[in-house]
């Protein structure tokens, strides 16, 4: 990091300006969707990713209602089931061999759930960010971070492709910029919560699995589950194991590993995934505990991953995202931050209380469905409460 005073920024070519007044880290879920809420307030907005516009990363995204909701309201519904997402109905979840269909019968705001591959998400976002007057830049990295005598920041260093490192100023950065974030170890963030449990994960999509294409398929056997998640461009197949078992051999054969899973669960799923064709590499994640970072400080925010990080075994990553995105656009306008980090913390605690029993294979057959009930219910609790939110919001904006 380094600390310069005045920190003039420098012509930096053509589309990026000396200064913005909010310069974000990361354009995919959290990242476009603040550069466009906060751009619709009428804010320049500069967001930067290191990646490429479109690229895929490592997620079943399989969405929530929450999401759902999220992206109907900001009118970006319609391109996600445009882009061939089919609308997902109906969630069964099979405890050993004991199947429980439920419906998710249509809404006016959530028509049904959808997992449309981050290859189409984050390119929706990126879009409506640039459509509401964001500039977006990607294979753009931020390098430093620069503050002032009073360790405000002021201005970030990027470095743009083929081009030098430059400095633009800004008087808000926002680190949107995943688990891993640069800016929050950069700026030396504080964890403020840590979880204790973490699940690990090998998946892979398929082109031609054949499976109802409007449902989410969750299956569970003490130390085990999977996922079938149709989307918009073949199924994505998750087999999940304790930590211990991934790292004691499946993560030197996640081929096996994935197929040993899945037979273990349902021999007929297994052997429909091996007569499948894949598609892409497979890919694992071996578990990261959760944990929440305090969110903001003089000049800076984290959003998305970068403040609030859980394990995916619920699939609420992305809703969290979208949900913190508006809180953190609502603390920008009136700027109360501290409300930002009080909201965050308050809407997200009972999910992140019994997701750290079920990522731990805390459970047994009998015990797992009244955590999914609760699980369920911290769901719809936080979504009302939040709906209540943005109401208030709303009103105090008109
Ligand atoms: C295995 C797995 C399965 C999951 N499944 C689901 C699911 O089914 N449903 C769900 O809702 N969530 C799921 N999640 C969680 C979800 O993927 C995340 O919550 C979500 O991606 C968070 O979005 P984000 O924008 O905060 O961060 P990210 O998606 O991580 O994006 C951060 C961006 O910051 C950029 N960046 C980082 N450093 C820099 C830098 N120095 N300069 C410029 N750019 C930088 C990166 O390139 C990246 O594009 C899953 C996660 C995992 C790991």
């Amino acid at each position: 990091m380094t600390n310069s005073q005045a920190n003039p920024a420098q012509a930096i070519g053509p589309t990026i300006d000396d200064h913005y007044d909010v310069v974000i880290v990361g354009a995919r879920a959290a990242g476009a969707a603040t550069a466009m809420l906060l751009a619709r307030e009428g804010l320049r907005v500069l967001a930067i990713d290191k990646a490429a516009y479109g690229s895929d990363t490592l997620s079943s995204h399989a969405l929530m209602r929450g999401a759902i909701s999220s992206l109907g309201r900001w009118g970006l519904l319609d391109e996600v089931y445009g882009a061939g997402t089919p609308i997902i109905s109906k969630t069964v979840f099979t405890y050993g061999i004991e199947e429980l269909a439920i419906d998710i019968p249509p809404t006016p705001d959530v028509p049904g759930l959808a997992a449309p591959r981050r290859t189409v998400l984050d390119p929706i976002l990126v879009d409506a960010a640039l459509a509401s007057g964001a500039t977006v830049l990607h294979e753009t990295r931020l390098v430093g971070i620069d503050t002032d005598d009073t360790g405000c920041v002021v201005g970030v260093q990027i470095e743009v492709p083929g081009g030098p490192v430059k400095a633009v100023a800004t008087d808000l950065l926002i680190g949107a910029d995943g688990l891993r974030s640069a800016v929050a170890r950069q700026l030396d963030v504080p964890i403020t919560r840590m979880g204790s449990s973490a699940s690990a994960y090998i998946m892979r999509y398929f082109s031609d699995l054949e499976v109802d294409r409007n449902a989410y398929a969750w299956l569970y056997k003490p130390g085990i589950g999977a996922g079938v998640i149709p989307t918009n461009d073949g199924v994505c197949v998750f087999a999940a194991m304790t930590q211990d078992e991934f790292r004691s051999g499946a993560r030197k054969n996640t081929e096996a590993a994935m197929v040993n899973v899945l037979n273990r669960l349902d021999p007929e799923l297994a052997a429909s995934v091996m007569r499948a064709t894949p598609q892409g590499p497979i890919r694992s994640w071996p578990g990261v505990r959760g944990q929440f970072r305090k969110p903001f400080g003089p000049g800076w925010a984290l959003v998305g991953d970068a403040g609030y990080f859980k394990d995916p075994f619920a699939a609420h990553g992305i809703s969290d995202a979208f949900r913190d995105a508006e809180l953190l656009a609502q603390a920008v306008r009136t700027g109360d931050y501290a409300r930002y980090e009080q909201r965050r913390d308050e809407l997200s605690a009972p999910l992140f209380d019994v997701l750290e029993k079920i990522a731990g294979y805390d459970w047994d057959l009998e015990t797992l469905p009244g955590l999914h009930f609760q699980l369920s219910k911290a769901m719809r609790a936080e979504g009302k409460a939040f709906a209540e939110d943005l109401e208030a919001s709303a009103l105090q904006t008109a």
